[in-house]
């Protein structure tokens, strides 16, 4: 399996996640443009989309939504709660499939289980996707980590997972208290803190790859991020497992897994 982080952060989300002939893109909030030319620079081959998964409707995760959809004709797949959230947003879109945590669903090689997340949004979900051997989930936009999101996580090969903010930083930053509350809340944005401990939890499973994800531009840096995450694996003697930092706004670039 492949995944490709094309732009991860407050200004724009977009992930490819490839196997066999089969590629998704979990969100759409880069333009047309750039998803295009993140997809080029990553190497993954713009026939082999067949959907667009949608984590929850915040305009970071949504905004190329309609355009990427129609571009490349592909089907949306999403809870109900969000489809709603987002409609009239996207304008006309090839074609509009409701998902449910907890439901399993196939698209081309690849299996998808979308799971629960705490997030301040209609009805958001993360993604886990397998191509019958490995296991990628995709856990950002969450204040906490909640038992779905445990347990698929601690399934996973390759974890994406959000560090959004040192909390420190966020204390002393310039943010507004409503919205430094708003962040710190069970509805907000994972800490390196809070990320970090979970980790913990991993450390016995078949994680080999994490991805930092949805570091705040403000309130966080990936010097931080990085050594919240490298600090606990080490303690818990997973030195092994691979640790790369999405940019906000570049690719990762493809990672094999
Ligand atoms: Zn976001
Ligand atoms: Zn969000």
């Amino acid at each position: 399996m492949r995944i490709a982080v094309l732009a991860s952060g407050s200004s724009g989300n977009a992930i490819a996640v490839s196997s066999g002939g089969t590629s998704l893109l979990v969100d759409a909030g880069l333009s047309r443009r750039r998803t295009s030319e993140a997809l080029a620079t990553s190497g993954i081959d713009a026939g082999t989309l067949a959907g667009i998964l949608v984590t929850h409707e915040h305009s970071d995760h949504v905004s190329g939504l309609g355009p990427v959809a129609r571009h490349f004709e592909l089907p949306i797949y999403t809870t109900a709660g969000t489809h709603a959230a987002v409609d009239g947003r996207a304008g006309r879109c090839p074609e509009r499939v409701v998902v449910e945590p907890g439901n399993e669903f196939e698209i081309g090689d690849l299996a998808i289980s979308p799971f629960a997340v705490s997030h301040d949004c209609a009805e958001p979900v993360g993604f886990s996707v397998t191509d019958g051997t490995t296991r990628v989930a995709i856990a950002t936009d969450l204040g906490v980590v909640g038992k779905s999101v445990r347990r698929h996580i601690a399934m996973a090969d390759c974890v994406v997972l959000e560090f959004n903010h040192d909390e420190q930083m966020l204390i002393d930053g310039t943010y507004p208290w409503p919205l430094k509350r708003r962040i710190m809340s069970n509805v907000g944005h994972l800490s390196n803190g809070t990320a970090a401990q979970e980790l913990e939890r991993l450390a016995d499973g078949p994680m080999s790859v994490l991805i930092l994800a949805h570091l705040s531009k403000e309130n966080n840096t990936p010097g931080l991020a990085m050594e919240s995450a490298r600090g606990v694996l080490d303690t818990v003697g997973r030195a092994d497992v691979e640790i790369y930092l999405a940019p906000q706004h570049d690719c990762l670039g493809t990672v094999e897994i």
